[in-house]
């Protein structure tokens, strides 16, 4: 059975300058997978372009075996990949119903009421606020609400770029558990986070960019003892380690 997701050699140009060289991952069937770096190393433009949204100048990104790497974002979409962009880009104007429903947009009318009842279920705040305006809503709940509608689409590979960003850290803790759980129902999970020591506790394996390359990759184990992973995102070595947080 083919990974979900295989990125191989993958190259990003943006205007003529590379962010991405030569990257190369995989996701394996109900994996939760992490992608750490500084800011800059190429780990959005990895996910955007795993997503459809940039076109690599080099490299194929085959989703369960299929080459997706043309294939326009609505169709990666519709083929089960989801995507929640960094800085949860729901639409503030919109109603928490409408963000999700344009979530949907792929689905059939038959299969939506279910699907929103799953939403709803999995995050109970998002019914209760349903009529509500996003742009009204917390930065924890505009997260669940751009999780939750990647999710309406059912993805089996979910793409999650800073999850926990900006949020305190109780809620951060609340999504990291939302992670698994939708994890454990069968998805796939690529994982962008800054903090680092949660994502590889979340995680089963991971990889490091800098500079839009892949420097170190193994197991969180590994990562969580590699000294150059632990000075540069752990907080060991530079500093006392910082105490359990996040
Ligand atoms: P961050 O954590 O800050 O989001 P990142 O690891 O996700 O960083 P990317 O956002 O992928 O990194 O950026 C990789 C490189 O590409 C950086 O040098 C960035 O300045 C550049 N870049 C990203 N988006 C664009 C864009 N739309 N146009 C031009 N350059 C871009």
């Amino acid at each position: 059975m083919p990974a979900t997701l295989t990125v191989e050699d993958l190259a990003v140009d943006y205007g003529g300058r590379r962010a991405v060289e030569g990257v190369s991952l995989t996701v394996g069937r109900g994996e939760i997978v992490t992608l750490l770096g500084a800011n800059g190393s190429g780990k959005s433009t990895t996910l955007r372009t795993i997503s459809g949204l940039v076109k690599p100048a080099r490299g194929r990104v085959l989703y369960e075996g299929r080459d997706i790497t043309r294939a326009p974002a609505d169709q990666i979409v519709a083929a089960g990949v989801g995507h929640v962009p960094e800085g949860r880009d729901v639409f503030v104007e919109f109603t928490v119903l409408e963000n999700l429903l344009v979530g949907g947009h792929t689905v059939s009318r038959r299969d939506l009421a279910a699907r929103l009842e799953g939403a709803f279920e999995l995050f109970p705040v998002l019914y209760a606020r349903r009529r509500q305006l996003a742009g009204t809503l917390s930065g924890g709940e505009q997260q669940m609400l751009a999780i939750a509608r990647a999710l309406i689409a059912r993805p089996r590979l979910l793409l999650l770029d800073e999850p926990s960003l900006g949020l305190a850290p109780m809620l951060a803790r609340e999504i990291f558990r939302t992670i698994q759980r939708i994890n454990a129902t069968g998805v796939a999970v690529l994982l962008v986070e800054q903090n680092a020591r949660r994502a590889l506790r979340l995680a089963g394996r991971g990889y490091v960019l800098e500079t839009g390359r892949v420097v170190v990759a193994g197991t969180s184990r590994e990562l969580g003892a590699d000294p150059s992973v632990r000075s540069a995102y752990l907080g060991f070595g530079r500093t006392p380690a910082p105490a359990e947080g996040g």
